[in-house]
């Protein structure tokens, strides 16, 4: 059992966490080709993204998930910089987002360069920087959980595995979930060991039932990006997910990975949103529970794999099982 995490400026113990925005960009150097396409995607702004992290810790946010991974454009000394200038804690990510933005050296590269490259995340620091990897990203395509997504799994999940490191994974649209953690189980990873992201694209309670099930995390950070459905949707799943008992298997965050979705660039909604306006929402319409609350416990664990009995907050809970 891991009893620290990493985050970019050290590790800190996993009681530390607190409230967690389980995925997020900070700050991001984009493939050119994409963000010629979509300058919204263009985050390479020290003081606002620090402004944005404030605004996060102001909100009551103790720790945020640094999800931009190697092909994306993580850059660890950045993350440092702004870590710096705020608060809140930083944890980054190793591995890759998903196969439309890897350049071809990764598809040519061996497994086992690309598990050494990330282990060297790990355990010696990202990009020539001392900051260590906290989290293993892997991603697949759409409805696609073959060819180079899955060999981004495999290559993810045989680090996770060398090291203990917990994998946060990218699903496209939600698809290939059981998919994801079943090729990560093949390679040695514990499925309590994963979180599946953006799975409230497909907010199909059947399905997160299954996913919990089998004792994976379900990552919710579409709220207030209404283009993928209104939140009252999200909250619907939720309930039923609490009334089932696994109201902990959920981890939330925004990943607002535009300029258009931060108030620093002139956007909305922000990212003091989650705490400040969704994870209220469930607090006042699960009438006796548990979900999203950050200041108290989960009431109803009826979940199969939950042992803490501790009283701090759920999503703090969330994050320190999942990094065990
Ligand atoms: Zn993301």
């Amino acid at each position: 059992m891991k009893m620290t995490v990493e985050t970019v400026l050290g590790p800190i113990p996993v009681e530390n966490l607190g409230a967690t925005d389980y995925h997020e960009h900070l700050y991001v150097e984009a493939p050119r080709w994409h963000i010629e396409q979509y300058p919204d995607f263009i985050l390479e702004d020290v003081d606002k993204a620090a402004e944005e992290l404030n605004r996060f810790g102001e909100s009551g946010g103790q720790t945020l998930v640094e999800m931009t991974a190697i092909d994306y454009g993580r850059r660890a000394a950045k993350l440092m910089e702004i870590a710096r200038r705020s608060t809140v804690h930083v944890i980054a990510t190793t591995g890759f987002n998903k196969p439309l933005y890897c350049d071809r050296w990764v598809e040519t590269s061996s497994e086992e360069f690309l598990v050494d490259m990330l282990i060297r995340d790990i355990t010696e620091g990202m990009d020539g920087t001392t900051a260590k990897a906290g989290v293993i990203k892997a991603g697949t395509a759409y409805n696609n959980a073959g060819g180079l997504g899955e060999k981004l799994l495999r290559v993810g999940a045989r680090a996770s595995a060398a090291t203990g490191t917990p994998m946060i994974t990218h699903t496209e649209a939600g698809t290939m979930g059981i998919e994801q953690f079943e090729i990560l189980a093949s390679e040695g990873v514990p499925v309590s060991r994963v979180c599946l992201s953006h799975i409230d694209r497909n907010p199909d309670f059947g399905y997160h039932r299954e996913i919990v099930h089998a004792g994976a995390y379900l990552g919710y950070d579409c709220a207030g990006k209404i283009k993928y459905g209104p939140d009252s949707e999200r909250i619907a799943v939720l309930r039923k997910l609490v009334d089932a008992g696994f109201g902990d298997h959920v981890l939330l965050g925004n990943d607002y990975a535009r300029r258009s979705y931060m108030k620093a660039y002139g956007g909305r909604p922000g990212m003091d949103f989650l705490l400040g306006k969704f994870v209220p929402r469930p607090e006042r319409e699960i009438p006796g529970d548990p979900v999203p609350t950050c200041q108290s416990p989960p009431k109803n664990r009826r979940g199969p794999r939950r042992s803490s009995s501790s009283a701090e907050s759920s999503l703090s809970i969330r994050i320190s099982i999942i990094g065990q």
